[in-house]
């Protein structure tokens, strides 16, 4: 926010009297953060289900998605990695590198699995969207450079999708 402030301050006091090469310049030193977004997607089955619970119960709370012979979803993912641009690359983030670790950690793991059945991560869990984005930030968040800000959206359904952390 203070970096933002003095921004729009300075370029509006400044740039009448400076030249438009000095102007960018001290917008590019101003270290900015930026928001850099990939989107990924895949195909997993689930079943969520309470194994406390009878089966009414489970019927009751999860209704389709408590159907015993699973069922599939197309989730959309966005990662969301913030941090200041590297006047070496002007990159956040190489966008390579981050395709390739959420292809490594998320997109092998899960597309095209039975998450209860196929997947470490869900065989005690229950893979709600709410459990899986949280999972999915984990197996990220461990492998990001630790000065990278990480957020993580989750599209279970085009109207239904969660986000972690808020
Ligand atoms: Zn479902």
């Amino acid at each position: 926010m203070d970096n933002r402030i003095s921004w729009i301050k300075i370029s509006h006091h400044q740039v009448g009297s400076q030249s438009i090469v000095e102007f960018q310049n001290s917008i590019v030193n101003m270290n900015h953060k930026v928001a850099v977004f990939r989107k990924e997607h895949f195909n997993a089955a689930h079943r969520l289900h309470n194994p406390d619970w009878t089966e009414e119960k489970n019927q009751e709370v999860f209704g389709l998605c408590n159907n015993p012979h699973y069922h599939g979803h197309n989730y959309e993912l966005i990662v969301k990695v913030t941090g200041e641009i590297d006047p070496a690359t002007g990159y956040v983030m190489d966008m390579k590198v981050l395709s390739d670790l959420i292809r490594k950690e998320v997109l092998d793991r899960f597309d095209h699995k039975n998450l209860n059945l196929d997947t470490a991560a869900f065989a005690n869990l229950n893979p709600t969207a709410e459990n899986i984005v949280v999972v999915i930030y984990g197996l990220i968040r461990e492998k990001l450079d630790p000065k990278l800000e990480l957020q993580v959206r989750l599209y279970e359904t085009e109207r239904n999708f969660v986000e972690y952390p808020i």
